[in-house]
C-alpha cells in the first residue's frame, strides 16, 4: 500500500479493542484535529485476545483506580449506542448485568471485606453476603466451606466485546482514521523521540505520536524502540459445557476460592482457571488442554454446584493474556523519557472492560497533554523504572 501522506500525527500499532478505542476516542474528540493511522498485522483478529476473551466487566478490585476504570466502562457500555452517536451501523453490545460473585473461605474473608470497602468508597454497589444470604438468593451453591461472598449485580456482568471493537473500528473509519493491513517491524527513533515506523511491506511512515496497542506482542514492539516492556503471552483455556439440570436462574460470574470461575452464557456455561504452572506461551500455540478441565476444573465445579456433577463438554478454546509479568496490571500513557511513545498494554485479563476508559484517557493525553475524565497516571510506566509494582489483589 502506498500512502497519500507519508506521515501521520498519530500512529497506533494494533487495531483490536485498545487500538480501536484510542482511534475512536481521538476521532470523536472535538479538540483533536490530527491524522490517525492504525497498523494491524492481522485484520481477521483471529488470535487477538479481544476475539478470544470471556468479555466480563467487574468493579470488584482492590485498587480504587481499577474500580473507577470499570465504573466508567459500565457507564460507557450501558450507553454504548448513544455514546457512538446512535449510528445505524452500531448494534447493541448485549450487556448482561448478572453480576460477579466472589466466594471466600474464612482465611481470606478479610480480603473481600477490605476490597468491598474500597469499591463502596468509589460508588460501586458491591455487597458482602453471609452464606445464609447467598443461599437465599442463589440456592444452587454448596457453601459448606464458605465464610463470605461479595456480589454486585449492578453494573457487573458480560457483554459483546468483539462487537464493541467492530463498532469502534467502523466509527473511527467514519471519523477519518485510516486502517492498513501491515506489520510494524521497526521503529525510528531520534534521541528521546520516536519519529516513525517501518512496515513489513517496506514503507516507512512518520509519526508525531506512536501508540503501542500490540496486545501480547507489545513487548516485541517496545523493544523495536529500545524499550523494555514486561509483556508476554500466557495461555488461558476456556471451556463451554451444558447441564441438563436447570439452576433456575442465570449463574453470575462466580469465582471459587480455588480460582475456578464459571458463568452462564445463554443456556450453557463458560468456565476456566489460571494454570498451575503459568509459563510464557508460544505465540502460535492455541491447543486446548482438555485435561485441565477434567482434572482441575470439573471436580471443583461439581463440588461447588452439585447440579454440575452431570455435565456435557461442548467445546474449548485458548486465548492469550497480554500478561504483565511485573505486576499483572495495565501500563498506560507516555514513556517517561520517550514521551511521544505511549502504552496501552499489559491488561492481563481485564483489558476489554478497561478499553473505554483507556481509550478516552490516551486520547485526552494525546490531545491535551493531560488526563481529564479519569487520572490514569498511577498505571504509568514510571512504576517499572522505580521498581514499584502496583499490587492488585483481585486478579483472575
Ligand atoms: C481467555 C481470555 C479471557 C479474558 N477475559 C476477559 C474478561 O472477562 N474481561 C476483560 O476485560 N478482559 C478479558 N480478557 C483480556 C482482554 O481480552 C484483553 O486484555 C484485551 O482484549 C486486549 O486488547 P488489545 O487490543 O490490547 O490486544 P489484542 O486483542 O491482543 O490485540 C492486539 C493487536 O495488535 C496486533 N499487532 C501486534 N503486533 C503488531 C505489529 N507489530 N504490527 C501491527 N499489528 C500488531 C495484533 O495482530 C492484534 O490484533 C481475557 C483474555 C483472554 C485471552
Amino acid at each position: 500500500m502506498t500512502f497519500e501522506h507519508k506521515s501521520f500525527d498519530v500512529i497506533i500499532i494494533g487495531g483490536a479493542i485498545m487500538g480501536s478505542a484510542v482511534a475512536w476516542f481521538l476521532s470523536a474528540n472535538q479538540g483533536f484535529t490530527g491524522s490517525v493511522l492504525v497498523v494491524e498485522r492481522d485484520l481477521t483478529y483471529s488470535t487477538a485476545a479481544t476475539a478470544l476473551s470471556v468479555s466480563g466487566i467487574r468493579h470488584q478490585y482492590s485498587n480504587a483506580i481499577n474500580v473507577k476504570i470499570s465504573l466508567y466502562g459500565t457507564d460507557f457500555i450501558r450507553n454504548f449506542q448513544s455514546n457512538l452517536g446512535d449510528d445505524a451501523d452500531v448494534p447493541p453490545v448485549s450487556f448482561e448485568e448478572r453480576g460477579y460473585m466472589f466466594l471466600s473461605t474464612a482465611d481470606k474473608a478479610h480480603i473481600l471485606r477490605e476490597n468491598q470497602a474500597v469499591q463502596a468508597g468509589c460508588g460501586a454497589a458491591t455487597v458482602l453476603m453471609t452464606p445464609g444470604q447467598i443461599a437465599q438468593k442463589f440456592p444452587f451453591y454448596n457453601l459448606d466451606d464458605i465464610e463470605l461472598g461479595s456480589f454486585n449485580g449492578s453494573g457487573e456482568g458480560w457483554f459483546d466485546g468483539y462487537g464493541m471493537m467492530q463498532s469502534f473500528q467502523r466509527m473511527a473509519r467514519t471519523g477519518g482514521v485510516a486502517y492498513i493491513a501491515d506489520e510494524v517491524v521497526g521503529i525510528e527513533r531520534q534521541g528521546n523521540q520516536v519519529t516513525g515506523v517501518r512496515l513489513k511491506s517496506g514503507e516507512t511512515v512518520g509519526c508525531g505520536v506512536l501508540v503501542n496497542a500490540a496486545g501480547t506482542r507489545a513487548g516485541i514492539v517496545a523493544a523495536l524502540a529500545g524499550i523494555d516492556l514486561p509483556i508476554v503471552p500466557r495461555k488461558r483455556n476456556v471451556f463451554v459445557f451444558g447441564c441438563r439440570e436447570k439452576l433456575g436462574q442465570p449463574l453470575p460470574l462466580t469465582i471459587d476460592p480455588s480460582g475456578v470461575y464459571c458463568r452462564s452464557e445463554g443456556d450453557i456455561y463458560i468456565t476456566g482457571r489460571p494454570p498451575e504452572i503459568d509459563e510464557d506461551a508460544d505465540f502460535d500455540d492455541f491447543d486446548v488442554d482438555y485435561a485441565q478441565f477434567e482434572q482441575d476444573i470439573w471436580p471443583v465445579l461439581a463440588n461447588r454446584i452439585p447440579a454440575f456433577e452431570a455435565i456435557k463438554m461442548i467445546r474449548g478454546w485458548v486465548g492469550h493474556y497480554d500478561y504483565n509479568v511485573f505486576d499483572q496490571n495495565a501500563i498506560i500513557g507516555a514513556h517517561p523519557e520517550v514521551e511521544n511513545f505511549m502504552f496501552a498494554n499489559g491488561f492481563s485479563g481485564h483489558g476489554l472492560q478497561q478499553a473505554p476508559a483507556v481509550g478516552r484517557g490516551l486520547a485526552e493525553l494525546i490531545t491535551y497533554g493531560e488526563y481529564r475524565e479519569l487520572d490514569l497516571s498511577e498505571l504509568s510506566y514510571d512504576r517499572i523504572l522505580a521498581n514499584e509494582p502496583f499490587i492488585e489483589k483481585a486478579i483472575i
